[in-house]
């Protein structure tokens, strides 16, 4: 099973080219995104260790359905290092034991190859175990007013703070084996992936098993 990995900056595509691999390929992905979102659900080990830690500081802490605050939580742990050390030290090996276990049911199930959308494949090291790895890049203009008008709310200063938070774009495109450029329409994206999926093949997979802890 070739394990592919797929990552790029903020607002630069990812979704969009991960969706496309999903209904247009029917090949299967595994969204770190959605990952992190489940381990912090009401009754998952993560969730608790969140409320033990933060709630005597966030008062807000928890939704009237129990779910997590997560704009309180995050607006607390921005600007505070240590803070969010805790957050990542409680999500972070959940968030990877998870995606282990989502490749490893993929390699039962017997696909040949997966995709592994992670924003943070590079920092987090999980490139280690992908076969290949793509990065969707777009320019910076195009992820301040891609990012702006997905989300309306946010302040140009907090445009920035997330966009100076990222790797730098050269560091990625050494990083990665693949480049998708998404600085023009959706269909021009797509010809790239048409091409792109031509090329990779299930044949350079390397082992899941030796990563797992
Ligand atoms: P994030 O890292 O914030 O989750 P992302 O990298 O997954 O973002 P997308 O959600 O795929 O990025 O794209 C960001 C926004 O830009 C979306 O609203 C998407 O519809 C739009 N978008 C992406 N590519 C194009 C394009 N080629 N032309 C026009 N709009 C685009």
């Amino acid at each position: 099973m070739l394990i592919v990995g797929l990552t790029g900056g903020i607002a630069s595509g990812k979704s969009t080219v991960s969706r496309r691999l999903k209904e247009h390929y029917k090949i299967t992905v595994i969204d770190a995104d959605q990952i992190a979102r489940d381990i912090v659900m009401p009754g998952e080990s993560a969730y608790k260790k969140i409320v033990e830690h933060f709630q005597e500081n966030i008062p807000d802490l928890l939704l009237n359905d129990k779910q997590l605050n997560r704009a309180a939580l995050g607006q607390w742990v921005f600007g505070n290092a240590d803070e969010l050390k805790v957050l990542n030290g409680i999500t972070h090996p959940s968030i990877r034991l998870q995606i282990f276990k989502s490749i490893l049911l993929c390699y039962l199930k017997g696909y040949k190859m997966c995709v592994l959308d992670v924003p943070l494949l590079f920092e987090a090291n999980l490139d280690a175990f992908c076969g290949i790895t793509i990065s969707v890049i777009c320019t910076s203009e195009l992820q301040i007013e891609r990012l702006q008008s997905r989300n309306p709310g946010l302040s140009i200063e907090e445009v920035h703070n997330r966009l100076n938070s990222q790797m730098s774009l050269e560091d990625r495109i050494a990083r990665s084996d693949y480049i998708l450029e998404n600085n023009a329409s959706l269909a021009a994206l797509y010809d790239q992936i048409d091409l792109l999926v031509t090329k990779i093949t299930p044949t350079s997979m390397r082992t899941v098993l030796e990563y797992i802890p």
